[in-house]
């Protein structure tokens, strides 16, 4: 980030960017202490089966307040988590919460799935690989309560140690997600290609259904992955009119603030009993 190029297409100095600079130095300090400081969590987003109207699963997302206050986006953290090595420690943490959270779900009789985002660095670590399977060898805990959730951008269809690592966590039984897609450098052929269930697009097209070229776009997409038998997912979804469209596209699923923000784990139990009184 070094500032927009002017019309004549030179970079001038941002003065945000030096400052910008200091900020992502002092987050990565504190980041480094963050787990041991137990400053982060984890809650969860309701995902909807909009076809047979009932919560499908959730998705676990990672939060980190700073010194127990100062909320950073987890877009900031995990970039930079990401450039200094210490995602696989954020990842561990996640993965953990969201096995203790299953299980104590589980013993008050809420079964839902749910899915965690993973790096391209942790699967492409042997060790993230042994440590997963460690964790689902000796758990009371299905594979298949689990989803992973991918990012599009990081895929390439003829990167093959990744696609063998996907290929690898379906066969152990997990099911495999593709997020944000749109953002990356897919095309729809890729869909056939690439080894996954669930495909979730990006909520950038979401927010612009009401633009019949855009819409058009949307439709599409989620009849060619219907011909693969892959399950659609729409992210962001904010209003009755984006369901009303997505329904009529044959969506699968939703999730966005239409139905619920992530919540505190107390807060996902009221909303998973509410909403099973009102379906
Ligand atoms: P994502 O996986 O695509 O997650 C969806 C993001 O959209 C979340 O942002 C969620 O809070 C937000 N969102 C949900 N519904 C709506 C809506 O209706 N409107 C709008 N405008 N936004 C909505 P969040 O929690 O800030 O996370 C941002 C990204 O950070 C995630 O995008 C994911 O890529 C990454 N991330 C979050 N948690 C983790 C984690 O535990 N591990 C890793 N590796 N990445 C994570
Ligand atoms: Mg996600
Ligand atoms: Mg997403
Ligand atoms: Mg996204």
């Amino acid at each position: 980030e070094q500032g927009e190029p002017n019309k004549s297409g030179v970079y001038y100095y941002d003065r945000n960017f030096e400052k910008k600079r200091r900020e992502n130095q002092d987050i990565t300090g504190a980041l480094l202490e963050s787990i041991i400081k137990n400053e982060m969590y984890v809650v969860y987003q309701p995902k909807i089966d909009i076809v047979n109207n009932k919560i499908s699963g959730v998705e676990a997302l990672v939060r980190w307040k700073r010194n127990g206050t100062d909320y950073i986006e987890p877009n900031i953290f995990i970039t930079i988590a990401e450039e200094i090595g210490f995602i696989n420690k954020i990842s561990e943490f996640v993965f953990k919460s969201v096995t203790k959270q299953i299980m104590e779900w589980k013993s008050k009789g809420i079964k839902v799935k749910c899915s965690v985002n993973v790096s391209v660095y942790d699967l492409l670590d042997e060790y993230y690989t042994y440590w997963v399977n460690g964790i689902f060898s000796d758990e009371d805990i299905d594979r298949s309560d689990f989803e992973i959730e991918i990012t599009e951008r990081v895929i390439a269809y003829n990167d093959k140690k990744l696609l063998d690592k996907m290929y690898y966590f379906k066969e152990k039984g997990f099911l495999i997600s593709i997020d944000d897609f749109g953002t990356g450098y897919n095309s729809l052929m890729s869909i056939g290609e690439i080894p996954f269930d669930k495909l979730k697009i990006d909520k950038y097209f979401i927010s612009r259904l009401n633009r019949i070229e855009v819409a058009e776009l949307v439709k599409s997409i989620i009849q060619y992955a219907h011909t693969f038998g892959k399950i659609v997912v729409a992210e962001g979804v904010e209003n009755e009119e984006q369901i009303k469209i997505l329904k009529s596209f044959n969506c699968d699923e939703v999730q966005g603030y239409y139905f619920s923000k992530p919540l505190m784990p107390e807060e996902f139990e009221e909303f998973y009993s509410k909403f099973n009184k009102l379906s």
